[in-house]
C-alpha cells in the first residue's frame, strides 16, 4: 500500500456560475495533487471499504443509482472511510442529444436518491461515457450541480492508461470503477500518484 503525506491546504479554483456547469477535464493547480474518483457501482466488492480505510485517501464516488439500488448501504463503510458520493444519473445513459426534460431527470433524479440514501445532496456531475452537450451543462446547473468532470488517467484491470505522457500531472483526475479488480486498480492508481510525487486530494475542496 503507498503512503502519502499529507495533502496540501486546498486552494480551490473558482468556477463561473452562469447558469451552466463548467466540463473539466483537470484541476487547474500547480499543487501536487492528484483526485481519485470510482465510478457506476456495479461490483460491491468485499474488500473495498477495508481497503480505503488502510489507504487514509479521500475518494470522490460518482454513483448512478440504478446500479447502487439493490444496496445502497454497500457504500455507507466507504463514506465513513473518507469517499464522497457525487451524481452520475438515474441509468447511465448517453447524454448527448438527448432533450433537455430527460437529462434534467436523469440529473436531478439520480442527485435526490442518492442525497435521501446518503444525508448529502450531490454538487458534482460526471456524464456517463464522458458524453455531453450544452443541454447537460445547463441542466446540471439547474439541479445544483457545481462542475461535471471527465477525467486524464483511466485504471482498467491493474493497469493506468494515459491521455498524456506517462505520469500523473497535478490537477488531473484518474478514473477507476467499482469492477472486480477493484483492489488491483486502486493499487495501480495510488502507485501511479505515488510515483508522481503528488498526494490524493480530495476533488470537493477544490471547486468553490
Ligand atoms: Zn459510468
Amino acid at each position: 500500500m503507498p503512503t502519502f503525506g499529507p495533502a496540501p491546504t486546498p486552494a480551490p479554483i473558482s468556477l463561473p456560475r452562469d447558469g451552466s456547469v463548467p466540463y473539466l477535464h483537470r484541476i487547474e493547480t500547480t499543487q501536487k495533487v492528484a483526485f481519485l474518483t470510482i465510478d457506476d457501482g456495479v461490483v460491491k466488492h468485499p474488500e473495498a471499504a477495508a481497503l480505503l480505510r488502510a489507504a487514509h485517501v479521500p475518494v470522490t464516488l460518482f454513483l448512478t443509482t440504478d446500479a447502487v439500488r439493490d444496496d445502497p448501504d454497500y457504500f455507507k463503510p466507504l463514506i465513513d472511510a473518507g469517499a464522497v458520493v457525487e451524481a452520475h444519473t438515474i441509468s447511465h445513459p448517453d447524454l448527448r442529444g438527448k432533450p433537455y426534460a430527460t437529462q434534467k431527470r436523469q440529473i436531478c433524479g439520480s442527485a435526490d436518491k442518492l442525497a435521501a440514501w446518503y444525508g448529502r445532496r450531490p454538487v458534482l456531475f460526471r456524464p456517463p461515457f464522458g458524453s455531453e452537450d450544452a443541454t447537460t451543462r445547463r441542466a446540471a446547473a439547474d439541479c445544483g450541480m457545481k462542475a461535471s468532470f471527465m477525467w486524464r488517467e483511466t485504471v482498467d484491470k491493474g493497469k493506468v492508461r494515459y491521455q498524456e505522457g506517462k505520469r500523473v500531472q497535478p490537477g488531473d483526475i484518474i478514473l477507476m470503477h467499482f469492477r472486480p479488480a477493484f483492489v488491483k486498480d486502486f493499487l495501480a492508481a495510488l502507485r501511479a500518484i505515488r510515483r508522481a510525487g503528488l498526494t490524493p486530494a480530495l476533488l470537493e475542496d477544490y471547486v468553490r
